[in-house]
């Protein structure tokens, strides 16, 4: 048997691999099953300085996605002695990673294409893993796809159940037991399930918890923190595009079209008369120093170094904002944000190259054991990194 603590982009991965693999897996997710629609009912954001955002429920985040596949971290995982080259491309055929045809991308992200091309900027379309037959473009990715057209985990889960996986919902795992420095199950309150092999999905918040009270060693967090800048565009249209539909990369990280409502809020009150269609935004997304730290609360703030980055990145925005036809006069900032909680049980530090801790048939399998911040969406790099080691548990 197998335990799989977390139903994520890691934990559903592992669930899906080991159960076609012929092991007898246990799902265990602290979240509910939930319409995907709803998935902006359950976000369990943590306001740690910069705001960590993550979703509780089956699938984990993957359903507030936006469904961004890009392959990251993949020299600095084969540099660790991991080559995903294999897995990457099965993980983009099973998740049907593609580019979205130009008409799904939207009006105001094609004017911030040309805008950025215009001022010298490779540009470039996200590689996604939408369904183009079936995305409806409404500008609703992190709401929860209204009409399931966005990969999620929970596809991964099915499989997995069809495979006579058992999941359990809306129960958190406590504890990991242990027996002569090898596994022997979890702990939920009272309730206890054995099992010689365990794997922690439960993203990067919650594992390093889990592994702390084994007193086993963790490492800092970084969430590839971003801020978004806008400005008022009169009848845009931008609120419905499909979000991050291009990027252009900058030695900080990626600048990408990006609509807010909290830029609506924002230029609201400033006086602006603006509805949704009427704001042009943009993201910076950098490569954050892994300065945070996950106890007891988690703690997140800016260093020097990152407010460099976002502010060469803000000036790269700006500038393709306002040549977008964005007024700056107008333009606002978002707080900080950051989406990709990570780095907080490396690889190296926490786990093997297998993704196994010291203590036997403990494995992790998630964000958490990242080597370096991405800068980029990594879906499609942890769900890699999951197929690979669940080839290598229980051998
Ligand atoms: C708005 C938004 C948009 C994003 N868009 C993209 C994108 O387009 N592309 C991309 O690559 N990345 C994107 N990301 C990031 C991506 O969703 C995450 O990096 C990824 O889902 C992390 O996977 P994970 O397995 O580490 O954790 P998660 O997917 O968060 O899964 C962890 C699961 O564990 C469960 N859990 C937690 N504690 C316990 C416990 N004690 N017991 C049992 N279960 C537990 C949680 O409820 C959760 O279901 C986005 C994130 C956000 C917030």
């Amino acid at each position: 048997m197998a335990i799989v603590v977390g139903s994520g982009a890691g934990g559903g991965t592992i669930a899906k691999e080991l159960a076609a693999a012929g092991h007898d897996v246990l799902l265990i997710e602290k979240g509910p099953a939930i319409e995907e629609r709803h998935a902006h009912r359950h976000y369990a954001n943590i306001d740690a300085g910069v705001k960590v955002m993550r979703t509780c429920c089956l699938g984990g985040t993957t359903l507030v996605s936006a469904g961004n596949g890009m392959r990251c971290l993949e020299r600095e995982l084969r540099e660790l002695g991991i080559d995903l080259a294999r897995e990457f491309a099965k993980a983009e055929e099973e998740l049907g990673v593609r580019e979205l045809p130009d008409d799904l991308l939207g009006e105001g992200t094609r004017r911030l294409m040309s805008a950025a091309r215009q001022l010298g900027h490779p540009v470039r379309k996200m590689p996604k893993f939408i369904d183009p037959d079936k995305c409806v473009s409404d500008g609703l990715c992190a709401f929860g796809c209204p009409a399931a057209a966005k990969w999620s985990a929970v596809r991964f889960v099915k499989e997995a159940e069809e495979h006579g996986a058992r999941v359990i919902t809306e129960r958190a795992v406590d504890a990991i037991l242990t027996r002569h420095g090898e596994v022997s199950g979890v702990r939920c309150r009272r309730w206890e399930a054995a099992d010689d092999l365990v794997v922690l999905a439960a993203g990067a918040l919650e594992t390093p918890r889990l592994l702390g009270r084994l007193g086993l060693p963790t490492s800092p967090l970084f969430v590839d923190t971003f801020a978004t800048i806008g400005g008022v565009c009169p009848g845009a249209g931008f609120h419905r595009d499909v979000p991050m539909g291009a990027f252009v990369s900058y030695s900080g990280g990626l600048v990408l079209p990006h609509y807010s409502r909290q830029l609506v809020a924002l230029l609201q009150d400033r006086g602006h008369p603006v509805g949704p269609a009427d704001v042009l935004g943009m993201m910076v997304k950098i490569r954050d120093q892994d300065a945070g730290e996950v106890g007891e609360t988690v703690l997140k703030g800016v260093t020097v170094r990152d407010a460099e980055l976002l502010i060469e990145g803000g000036a790269i925005a700006g500038a393709i904002l306002e040549r977008a036809g964005a007024d700056p006069g107008t333009f606002v900032t978002a707080p900080l944000r950051g989406s990709h909680p990570g780095g907080t049980a490396r690889i190296g530090v926490s786990v093997n190259t297998d993704l196994e801790t010291e203590v036997s048939g403990l494995y992790v399998a998630d964000a958490s054991v990242l080597p370096a911040a991405p800068a980029a969406p990594p879906i499609l790099t942890i769900v890699a990194l999951a197929k690979y080691a669940a080839g290598r548990m229980g051998r």
